[in-house]
């Protein structure tokens, strides 16, 4: 294990914030883990788990250890039409869902070219065009901290909801995911609900998984700025998540606000348009700035620190809350 000082973080983030790790070491084993976490808790140093780095702000340098966790290892198990994939946390996850593709395993079609490692996707529950990870996950296993031992936590106890999970909450800095296991079929079952991605399917043909996953890829490359020429992590505000009466309320007044219903009668809204209509979209803050085609990603032009990120971010929740009283809630994890 090769435990590095003063490291650079920048590469190691999509949104190219500068700051530096005090510590940082990859580790790809779990013994390497194991001796990374002995490593902290010795010397009593605070501990930050990092994958692609694609969901995370660093507000400034870590004073602690970084740890990248970058295990591979792919497997795979034959059940009837089914296949149990056991996926190492380190994992890229595009290449992952490119991966099963050419084995003819279907289910992760819809979550093509969504960047990061396959040990975050359950943290937040990734999803994309009418699919979550919750439709294909079966559980996530980890090294728990407080036990000092692997375990695994099945679906029904990874707790996930929209951009949510018990990684999130009760087992956050805890619990370090080192693999994570799928079920995909053999047979497809496409989900193509989502009417966008029904509108861009070509006409006159009958859509494969592969069809699917050309089609996704290419309206994200269309709509979402590349992370690697406009430094960002996606969606940077979650879609808020209001009450049946909140909503009728607002609707009344703003009945253009696109929404979704969601369980036990709850509206979800869509964030992209509270940034864009409170006035935000394509605007810039010095060195940061809105995406002017996409008004939930916050774009880092030049090398911006995450204290500059976080103002702007600041800046549009006050006008969101003062035009239309509701609260958006930063998705990315803040260090
Ligand atoms: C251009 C772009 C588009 C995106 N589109 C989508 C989308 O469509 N849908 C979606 O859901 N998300 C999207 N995202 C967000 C992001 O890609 C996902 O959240 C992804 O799962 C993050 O993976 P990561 O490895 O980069 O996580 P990181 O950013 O490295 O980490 C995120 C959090 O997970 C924790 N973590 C990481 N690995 C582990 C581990 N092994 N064990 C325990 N904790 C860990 C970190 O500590 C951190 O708190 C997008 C991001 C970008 C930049």
């Amino acid at each position: 294990m090769d435990i590095k000082r003063h490291v650079d973080l920048q590469p190691y983030n999509t949104l190219g914030v500068r700051a530096k790790a005090d510590y940082f070491v990859e580790v790809s084993s779990l013994e390497e883990l194991c001796e990374a976490i002995q490593f902290s808790s010795s010397r009593r140093l605070r501990r930050v788990f990092i994958g692609g780095g694609s969901n995370l702000v660093l507000r400034g340098d870590v004073q602690g250890l970084v740890i990248h966790v970058a295990l591979l290892g792919i497997s795979c198990e034959a059940l009837g039409d089914e296949r149990f994939i056991t996926v190492a946390a380190g994992e890229n996850w595009d290449a992952l869902v490119k991966y099963s593709l050419a084995q003819g395993w279907y289910g992760l079609e819809n979550l093509i070219s969504i960047p990061g490692s396959a040990g975050a996707a359950p943290i937040q529950n990734i999803g994309a065009y009418g699919v979550e990870l919750a439709n294909v996950l079966v559980s996530v296993t980890g090294w728990d901290v407080a036990l000092n031992s692997l375990r695994n936590v099945s679906l029904s106890d990874c707790h996930l909801s929209y951009r949510d999970s018990v990684f999130k909450g009760a087992l956050r800095d805890t619990f370090i995911i080192t693999a994570i296991t799928l079920r995909l079929q053999t047979s497809p079952a496409l989900e193509l609900s989502y009417p966008a991605l029904r509108e861009a399917l070509p006409a006159n043909c009958s859509p494969t998984p592969e069809i699917v996953a050309e089609t996704v890829a290419r309206i994200r490359a269309e709509k979402l700025p590349d992370f690697r020429l406009e430094p960002n992590v996606g969606s940077f505000f979650k879609n808020p998540i209001i009450t049946a009466n909140q909503a009728k309320a607002l609707l009344a007044e703003y009945s253009e606000l696109p929404h979704w219903s969601m369980p036990e009668g709850r509206v979800k809204l869509a964030a992209a348009w509270l940034v864009d209509q409170a006035g935000w979209k394509g605007r810039r803050l010095g060195a940061v700035g809105i995406h002017p085609r996409q008004a939930i990603v916050l774009v880092n032009y030049e090398a911006a620190s995450g204290g500059e990120v976080l103002a702007l971010a600041s800046a549009i929740q006050a006008d969101v809350s003062a035009r239309f009283g509701i609260g958006l809630e930063i998705e990315p994890r803040i260090y």
